[in-house]
C-alpha cells in the first residue's frame, strides 16, 4: 500500500515521478509492488511494462497497483527495498524531495541497460544489473537489496533463447514447449 505521505507529479527529466508531501522518517514504507506477476510465458510484453515492473526472481516481475511502478531511479536514493517488494526510506526524507530507489537492487540480466542522468555526483552513467554494482555501493545498500538476488548462484538466468531474446532490449517471447 502507498505511504499517504507521497504523490505522483511530473517531473523536470523523467516524465512522472513520486515526491514527498510531508516528511517521511528512515524505515517507513513509502510504495510496493503489489500488483500483477509476469514471467517469461507471458506474450504480450509491452516497453511501457518493462520499464515499470520491478525483477522478484531469475524470470519473474511484478507490477504495482499503487505509485510504485512511478518511481524513478537515482545513483544516490533516499530508498531502498525491504524483501522483495517494499520499497523503505533508507534516510530521512524531506517534503518536497523526489522518492528514487536504484534499480540495482533488484535487477539482474545480460541484457537491460539504461542510461542514467540523475545528476548525483556519483552517478554511474550506465546501470543495469545488480551484478556491475560497484562494491562500495552494495556496501552502501546493505540491507537494502532485494531478497532475490542474495540467493546464491541459483538464481543465474539461463542462458535460453530466452536471454538472447532479451539482449535486443524485449521480453522474450513465450517459452518454446
Ligand atoms: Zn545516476
Amino acid at each position: 500500500m502507498d505511504n499517504p505521505k507521497v504523490r505522483v507529479r511530473r517531473t523536470n527529466k523523467y516524465g512522472k515521478g513520486v515526491f514527498a508531501i510531508a516528511d517521511i522518517r528512515k524505515g517507513e514504507v513509502v510504495a510496493e509492488f503489489d500488483g500483477r506477476f509476469y514471467d517469461d510465458s507471458f506474450d504480450a510484453w509491452t516497453d511501457e511494462l518493462r520499464e515499470h515492473t520491478v525483477q522478484c526472481g531469475p524470470t519473474r516481475w511484478r507490477d504495482s497497483v499503487g505509485v510504485a511502478r512511478l518511481l524513478n531511479h537515482s545513483c544516490e536514493p533516499n530508498c531502498g527495498i525491504k524483501r522483495l517488494f517494499r520499497v523503505v526510506a533508507m534516510r530521512d526524507i524531506a517534503k518536497g524531495e523526489e522518492i528514487t530507489w536504484d534499480y540495482e537492487m533488484t535487477e539482474r540480466s545480460s541484457w537491460w541497460r539504461m542510461k542514467c542522468r540523475c545528476g548525483a555526483a556519483g552517478c554511474r552513467k550506465v546501470i543495469g544489473s545488480y551484478s556491475r554494482m560497484p562494491a562500495r555501493v552494495r556496501r552502501k545498500y546493505a540491507g537494502y537489496i532485494s531478497s532475490w538476488l542474495l540467493r546464491g548462484p541459483r538464481a543465474t538466468p539461463r542462458r535460453t533463447a530466452t536471454t538472447r531474446a532479451r539482449r535486443q532490449g524485449r521480453r522474450p517471447p513465450r517459452s518454446s514447449p
